[in-house]
């Protein structure tokens, strides 16, 4: 390939399980954690269920409540920086409202998650490989609400967002013409953009975070590539998703507005699980038009992509029903 030093990857699809550990609340209420993990092995996980019978899961890996945002990255780096060596990368983040979806992608100031410290090491990459490859990157950030797309790099708050579309492009590519791609050239960059591009999330919406919970949010990160040796050239895309919430509408809520949304966003979801799991069974028909989700990302999907799919579950005993629907969700596509 482009670079000599090509990191090995194992399989094209992986699933890791992070469970957050219990909040503030939830230990003054005396909940305990109904989920346990196996001292010797890091890759799997049992849940306590109401009878008391156990629930086994295996994943690729399982990030325990005292893992942080440092451990849950190093496992991360070698997928996301084969973006540099020509690949095309998703990774999601899937799980119910509340259970770290945002704090492992965008993370806090203090604690940084996936995105800001995938960004500082393609630049740390990049400048490494100075001598023999030459990189461009861009970013874009873009939400996916009610399956309409809208750019968060643009500043919509004095006008009607303006809807993208997905054009198909040459040799089944697809392109979402007139998305902003800010060309980037340092961490200090991309946190000013993320930032910008997380309250323009917010924008028309009374409450940020109910909103951000039935959203898709999608960080693009675009390489150009060119070595200087050969000239041979790359173009690349890496998708950071932060997915809507998974868990099911109570009844009472479900209707008008709410009860468009959550349909929006079961039929999404179910349409990347169908895709993940066509994907990894080897079939031959990949479900790729059945939402704007999995249409925008099908040509960084399948092939000799890369995708990694973070399951995000609460130990909390009330959450036990939405934690097995998400670990039984996440085997289906493993
Ligand atoms: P989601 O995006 O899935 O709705 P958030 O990322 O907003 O969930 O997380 C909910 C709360 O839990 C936030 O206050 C977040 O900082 C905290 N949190 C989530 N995961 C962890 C973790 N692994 N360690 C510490 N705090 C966490
Ligand atoms: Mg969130």
């Amino acid at each position: 390939r482009l670079y000599n030093e090509v990191i090995e990857l194992k399989g094209n699809i992986r699933v890791f399980c992070r469970c957050r550990p219990l909040n503030q609340n939830e230990i003054t209420s005396g909940s305990t954690s109904i989920v346990d993990f196996d001292s010797s092995q890091d890759n799997e996980l049992q849940v306590i269920c109401s009878d008391s019978s156990k629930k086994q899961f295996k994943f690729d890996h399982v990030f325990r409540p005292e893992d942080n945002q440092e451990a849950v990255f190093a496992q991360t780096k070698p997928i996301v920086t084969s973006v540099l060596d020509g690949y095309n990368v998703c990774i999601f983040a899937y799980g119910q409202t509340g259970t770290g979806k945002t704090f492992t992608m965008e993370g806090t100031p203090e604690n940084r998650g996936v995105n800001y410290r995938t960004l500082e090491e393609l630049f740390r990459i990049s400048d490494e490989r100075g001598g023999i490859m030459r990189y461009e990157l861009f970013v874009s950030m873009l939400e996916v609400y009610n399956e309409k797309i809208r750019d968060l790099l643009i500043d919509n708050s004095n006008q009607p967002a303006k809807k993208l579309e997905i054009k198909q492009a040459a040799e089944g590519t697809q392109e979402v013409p007139g998305l902003v791609e800010a060309h980037v050239f340092s961490t200090e960059d991309v946190w000013e953009l993320m930032k910008s591009g997380s309250r323009a999330r917010s924008v028309g919406s009374t409450n940020a975070n109910e909103l951000s919970s039935r959203s898709h949010c999608l960080l693009r990160v675009t390489v150009k590539g060119e070595n200087l040796i050969n000239g041979q050239k790359i173009r690349s895309h890496l998708w950071l998703v932060d997915l809507a919430g998974s868990e099911r509408v109570g009844r009472i809520e479900v209707e008008g507005e709410r009860l468009k949304e959550s349909q929006f966003i079961n039929k999404s979801l179910s349409a990347l699980g169908d895709v993940i799991y066509a994907l990894a069974s080897k079939t031959a028909h990949i479900p790729y038009r059945n939402s704007k989700l999995t249409h925008m990302l099908q040509s960084s999907l399948g092939g000799d992509c890369k995708t990694l799919m973070f399951v995000q579950i609460s130990p909390n005993s009330a959450d036990l029903g939405e934690t097995l629907c998400s670990l039984n969700f996440a085997s289906r596509v493993r």
